[in-house]
């Protein structure tokens, strides 16, 4: 919950990092808060608005070049948190699922990893989603970075800001 949208120096999208992370940049100086979000944090003895939108003062070179990082937080972004097997949202408990597990040579990838939730990945425990009549609402691919990010913000409902912004 409550990622922080970070904008590079010249205003293009750079990735999202947590809000503790975000407040972070913020108490450091290193970002400036181009917009807060509704909720308030209370760490590090004090309480602080959460931003939601921040800007690095210093340029940096793009972190991702061409390919997202694979992991967890990525898949799950990728899957928007839905679960992939019953499409039921996972936001609150996401778990991720090998389509061919793990226990028989099943690789962490992006085409082999996906988001589920609890109950269909215990049900789906050791087997292929076949062997349990269960199908994948979508085969799932490496996003490019592109894809990933304007994914990410929409999925934020900030398309719209960061049009502004640019
Ligand atoms: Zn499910």
């Amino acid at each position: 919950m409550n990622s922080v949208i970070v904008l590079n120096a010249d205003f293009t999208y750079l990735h999202t990092v947590s809000w503790k992370r975000g407040i972070r940049l913020v108490l450091k100086g290193k970002v400036e808060v181009l917009k807060y979000g509704r909720s308030v944090a209370n760490s590090f003895q004090n309480l602080h608005r959460i931003p939601l939108v921040v800007r690095l003062i210093k340029f940096v070179r793009r972190v991702y070049k061409n390919k997202v990082p694979l992991n967890k937080r990525n898949i799950l972004a990728r899957d928007e948190y839905t679960c992939q097997y019953c499409g039921a949202g996972c936001r609150h408990n996401p778990t991720l699922d090998h389509i061919l597990p793990k226990s028989r040579g099943g690789s962490f990838s992006w085409q082999n990893t996906v988001a589920s939730c609890k109950k269909c990945n215990q049900k789906k425990g050791d087997k292929t989603p076949t062997e349990c009549g269960m199908t994948l609402r979508k085969k799932p691919v490496q996003p490019t970075i592109s894809e990933f990010t304007n994914q990410q913000v929409k999925q934020m409902g900030l398309r719209e800001l960061l049009q502004d912004l640019m």
